[in-house]
């Protein structure tokens, strides 16, 4: 993970850098390694388990399959689209609004993710920090055992069953799309994957987004803007 490290002229600017609550991000990020990062923390592995988590279960709905007929084949788009909706949606209100019962999702994402990064510095300094962008693991089972199984089993039930798999096949790959794009945009300038011409547009995009006026107004898409566009909410 050599290429994560920070160069001393960056280091400087973290430390120059404040957040709006006056405390440098520099400072914050000591802080919140020492608070929030388990000892034994292995970023390395937290991005394995998002990525085979995410593999193993789109080869298990994959398999299911069976006479997939053209009808069925649109579970991909709408499902994509309804991806992109919930994106949006929870990053705009549950992620940047304290709304009842999901006050942990809030601190996590606008009174952490937010101070650890900020417009000026988006980048993280080792794979120790990717801790400070990728859900947490029980999260990511939590939330796939909550909402995408049991909608799924739904569609099953109701109907067809290569809707209800192609359905969490989707969802899977949206999640995974979204894991690696946002752990891209946070990569070191030096990252080649970051400078990739579509892959750039989309960081400056988020960027803009982790500027602390703008946060809670612009760009609540992570990966396609596409209903940042259909709301205007996109600079
Ligand atoms: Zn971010
Ligand atoms: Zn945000």
């Amino acid at each position: 993970m050599q290429g994560l490290v920070c160069s001393p002229a960056a280091m400087e600017s973290v430390v120059l850098m404040e957040s709006p609550n006056g405390e440098s991000v520099a400072r914050y990020r000591d802080r919140y390694r020492a608070e929030e990062i388990p000892r034994r923390y292995w970023g390395a592995g937290h991005l394995a388990f998002v990525i085979l988590f995410s593999l193993g279960g789109i080869a298990i709905a994959i398999s299911q399959l069976a006479n997939v007929s053209a009808w069925a084949w649109l579970t991909v788009p709408v499902t994509f689209l309804y991806a992109n909706l919930v994106e949006y949606l929870g990053h705009r209100f549950a992620m940047h609004r304290k709304l009842p019962g999901l006050g942990l999702i809030y601190r996590r994402h606008a009174g952490q993710h937010h101070r650890f990064f900020t417009d000026q510095h988006m980048e993280l300094d080792s794979a120790h920090d990717f801790r400070a962008v990728l859900f947490p693991p029980l999260l990511v089972i939590f939330f796939f055992g909550l909402f995408a199984f049991p909608v799924g089993m739904v569609i099953a039930m109701s109907g067809s069953a290569n809707v209800a798999w192609l359905f969490v096949a989707t969802a899977l790959a949206y999640y995974l799309n979204y894991e690696l794009l946002h752990l891209t945009y946070h990569l070191p300038r030096e990252s080649r994957l970051a400078r990739l011409p579509g892959l750039a547009r989309l960081k400056r995009l988020h960027q803009r987004h982790h500027n602390p006026k703008l946060m809670a107004r612009f760009n609540f898409n992570i990966t396609y803007p596409i209903f940042d566009r259909l709301f205007r909410t996109r600079i």
